[in-house]
């Protein structure tokens, strides 16, 4: 029996089933966390909306076009459009060079 995924788990804990509840100095005492509504982060406050807007934005020039990264999209700063490009840099879909990106080859 695996208790951290099966019985001892961070939202829901089943200490009526748990096999060390007469041990446990937590039974019965940990808060049940209510469930994470999905609309808590709108989307476009997401960094997945970010990357997709940051690859619409390079892919829409001409090929091996360098096009300056924004300093503002949505809900990001300039420090999270960098963090975000610097990803897409790491995964091989674009180059960075001072402020600006391009499609790789
Ligand atoms: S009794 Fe203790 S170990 Fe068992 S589920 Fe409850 S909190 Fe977790």
């Amino acid at each position: 029996m695996d208790l951290a995924s099966g019985v001892c788990t961070a939202r829901a804990p089943r200490c009526e089933a748990c096999p060390l509840a007469p041990l446990c100095a937590s039974r019965g005492a940990v808060a049940v966390a209510e469930p994470r509504s999905r609309a808590a982060v709108p989307f476009p406050a997401t960094t997945r909306w970010l990357r997709g807007r940051l690859v619409a934005t390079v892919t829409a020039a001409p090929a091996g076009t360098w096009v300056p990264l924004p300093d503002r999209l949505g809900h990001h700063d300039a420090r999270a459009i960098g963090l975000a490009a610097h990803g897409l840099e790491r995964e091989g879909f674009l180059d960075l060079r001072a402020g600006e990106a391009r499609v790789r080859a």
